[in-house]
């Protein structure tokens, strides 16, 4: 180890929570030779198996990344930074036991006229970042899929969908690999350390252990509200449910090698999952219980579902919550004192925007020690 690493390995950082936000910050500190630890009472649980969800598990995992309208502004750089780290990062955590890759490409659907005139607009801005739009042929495909004339469509090359779980399943083996410190608990209390001998901030656990760290870095959605509070830091953050269907189709259909990663009509994803099932996600309703009657609306997709999906069987439903910030725009990335950080607040894009998240995490960490 050089001497600068050695010197990095001495400085202890918590991150609490291990959603995406979380699992990428430390992956992100830990790489710079940070000495880390992640905890979160579910952080060796079987996805599968919870219920409730974390956002993270909950998530489609679409980006989302070029096919967006601006071209400047945090949002975008935030955007553009995270879909160049997710290509390097992917290499990094590539495990055979995980197989995750960047399935591709994304097509997006018109819904009205209004929309196509800002896709012709994207279409013309974006061309280096592999925006197209849909040629003559391929909307006739999907104005005979969705039993309607479509007024026109885009498709991104190099958006498309990271497998959630997959995702997850890589980057907590490269932690391991990292030897980051994984700690399977609730934090019930961050305070400061009155001992200026010690580290300066205290973390108290539902086990009664307690750690004292260098920095705390915040990845807790919802609950970061609640830990930053005592501590006189006011955030403001609303429970805004995704929800997910996967629907067994009654008839086989003939056209799925067409399909994309991700077809987006409607403010809905659409995801060929396996032969005759699909997966619909959309976001739709605020508060943290799912209601029928917002499920119903996805799947009548305003009135206008085609057939395939009105005979379909649900097979599986889950939803997940997202946390939104109420005053100002996601997701909230901030120092409140020197130590003191949060990564949250990430609402439909915690996926997409993680790595550029976590960098800025890193960045105002080495600003502080030098
Ligand atoms: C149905 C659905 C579909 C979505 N689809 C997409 C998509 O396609 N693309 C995309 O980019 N985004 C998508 N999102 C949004 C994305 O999932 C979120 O923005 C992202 O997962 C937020 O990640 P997070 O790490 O901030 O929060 P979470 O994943 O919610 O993780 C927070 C973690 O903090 C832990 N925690 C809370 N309190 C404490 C505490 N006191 N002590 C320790 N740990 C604590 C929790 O246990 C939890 O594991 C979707 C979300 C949903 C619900």
């Amino acid at each position: 180890m050089n001497n600068q690493k050695a010197k990095k390995n001495l400085i202890e950082i918590s991150v609490i929570g291990s959603g995406i936000a979380g699992i990428t910050t430390a992956f992100h500190l830990s790489k710079k030779g940070y000495k880390v630890n992640l905890i979160d009472p579910n952080i060796n649980s079987e996805i599968k198996i919870l219920s409730p969800k974390n956002g993270t598990q909950a998530a489609l995992g679409v980006l989302m990344g070029n096919i967006y309208k601006r071209s400047k502004g945090k949002a975008f750089m935030l955007r553009n930074k995270s879909m160049k780290l997710w290509k390097e990062w992917l290499i990094e955590i590539d495990y055979l036991e995980s197989n995750i890759k960047l399935e591709k490409p994304l097509i997006k659907l018109a819904n009205s006229e209004k929309e196509y005139q800002s896709m012709i607009e994207i279409s013309k801005n974006k061309k280096e970042y592999g925006i197209e739009l849909l040629s003559k042929n391929s909307l006739e495909l999907w104005s005979s899929n969705f039993e309607k004339t479509l007024i026109g469509g885009l498709i991104s090359h190099e958006d498309g969908r990271l497998n959630p779980i997959k995702l997850i399943k890589s980057l907590m083996l490269k932690l391991d690999e990292m030897k980051v410190n994984k700690i399977e608990d609730h934090v019930i209390k961050i305070s400061k350390n009155r001992n200026i001998f010690n580290k300066s901030w205290r973390i108290d656990l539902n086990s009664k252990q307690y750690l004292n760290q260098d920095y705390i870095v915040l990845c807790s959605a919802l609950n970061t509200q609640k830990l930053l509070k005592p501590l006189g830091h006011e955030i403001l953050l609303e429970p805004i449910l995704g929800q997910v269907i996967e629907l067994e189709l009654k008839n086989p259909n003939s056209n799925w090698h067409q399909w994309p990663a991700i077809l987006n009509y409607q403010s809905i994803n659409f995801i060929h999952h396996k032969p005759n099932h699909i997966l619909m996600g959309a976001t739709i309703e605020s508060g943290t219980v799912a209601s029928l009657s917002h499920k119903q609306k996805m799947l009548n997709m305003n009135n206008i579902a085609p057939s395939w999906i009105k005979e379909a069987i649900i097979c599986n439903e889950w939803n997940g919550i997202r946390a939104r910030p109420k005053n100002e725009a996601a997701p909230l990335l901030k120092e409140f004192e020197p130590g003191l950080l949060i990564n949250t607040g990430h609402y439909r894009n915690g996926i997409l925007l993680a790595p550029s998240c976590a960098e800025w995490i890193g960045l105002k960490i080495e600003n502080n020690k030098n």
